[in-house]
């Protein structure tokens, strides 16, 4: 007999039994490559590959855009075929939700700035469906993308907390050829919101060059920096221009030996586009 007092040596220990390696990647669908790049990194580290689409309403706020969010399940299965999904997991909102619910999982700290601050409820939706579906599929590791890098924190705290027996793996943003973050909402820009919504990745590259050149030394002028550029574009209103610490989400000390999150959220119209880029990964 093995007496085992180590949550993680326990799971190590019962993971020896699950003889295959199940990877998931939770979306709410209108997959563009930034979805199929986290199912590519599934497949090359997985035996079997489970996919969601799940436009999930507890993680939208009543004058979001939960009725008109870009849907194509035709598209989007043969998108996932392709890439490599071995499921696909299409639950509708009442086979996930047939009574109103009435648990919900609520991530402290990590979820009070930015998309925490800006949209009240959304990290408790996320981590919510997040749990019920983790506990549905019951992954061995999960992929999340970097473009949403506070969610990513956020499932990685609530993880953490809860001891999930899943490993989360963050993915690098992809991006358009021009820069521009690839988001299902993206279809919702007109092509001059497109062309002006470009200052948002130039911008972030800029602050980044600049800080490691040593021209930005302190959080204060990275903002003001992004915050100026970003106004020069009629068409942007500024949700949040933020610099953090990663992932712990607080103030930084210091620019150079932190890890730091340079996170954005602006509307362009009625879009609202998130972007950033993470110094000292
Ligand atoms: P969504 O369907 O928008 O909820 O996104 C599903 C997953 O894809 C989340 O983990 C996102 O962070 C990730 N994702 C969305 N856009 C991108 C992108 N441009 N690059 C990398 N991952 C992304």
């Amino acid at each position: 007999m093995k007496q085992i007092s180590s949550i993680s040596q326990l799971q190590t220990e019962l993971a020896a039994y699950h003889s295959r390696t199940i990877g998931f990647v939770p979306t709410m669908g209108f997959l563009h490559a930034g979805h199929l790049s986290l199912v590519h990194q599934a497949v090359s580290e997985c035996d079997l590959v489970v996919m969601s689409i799940f436009v999930n309403p507890l993680q939208f706020g009543p004058n979001e855009d939960l009725a008109r969010y870009p849907r194509d399940i035709e598209r989007d299965r043969e998108l996932a075929e392709q890439a490599g999904v071995d499921i696909l997991f299409t639950p509708t909102v009442e086979e996930m939700y047939p009574r109103k619910i009435q648990t919900q999982v609520q991530v402290s700290g990590v979820t009070e700035k930015l998309c925490g601050a800006s949209r009240p409820g959304h990290f408790e939706g996320v981590a919510t469906v997040v749990s019920k579906l983790f506990h549905i599929v019951g992954p061995n590791r999960a992929y999340f993308g970097l473009k949403d890098a506070q969610q990513v924190a956020v499932i990685e705290q609530m993880v953490f907390d809860l001891s999930f027996p899943v490993t989360i793996v963050p993915c690098e943003i992809v991006r358009d050829t021009d820069g521009i973050a690839k988001s299902s909402r993206n279809v919702y820009l007109s092509a001059e919101e497109r062309t002006q919504a470009l200052i948002l990745s130039r911008s972030l590259k800029q602050v980044k060059e600049m800080v490691e050149q040593g021209a930005l030394t302190n959080q204060h002028d990275v903002r003001n920096f992004l915050i100026e550029q970003i106004e020069l574009q009629p068409l942007a209103k500024i949700d949040y221009v933020e610099v953090l610490s990663y992932p712990t989400l607080t103030e930084p000390r210091n620019l150079f030996t932190e890890t730091i999150l340079i996170a954005v959220a602006v509307y362009f119209g009625n879009t609202r586009l998130l972007d950033n880029v993470i110094l000292n990964k």
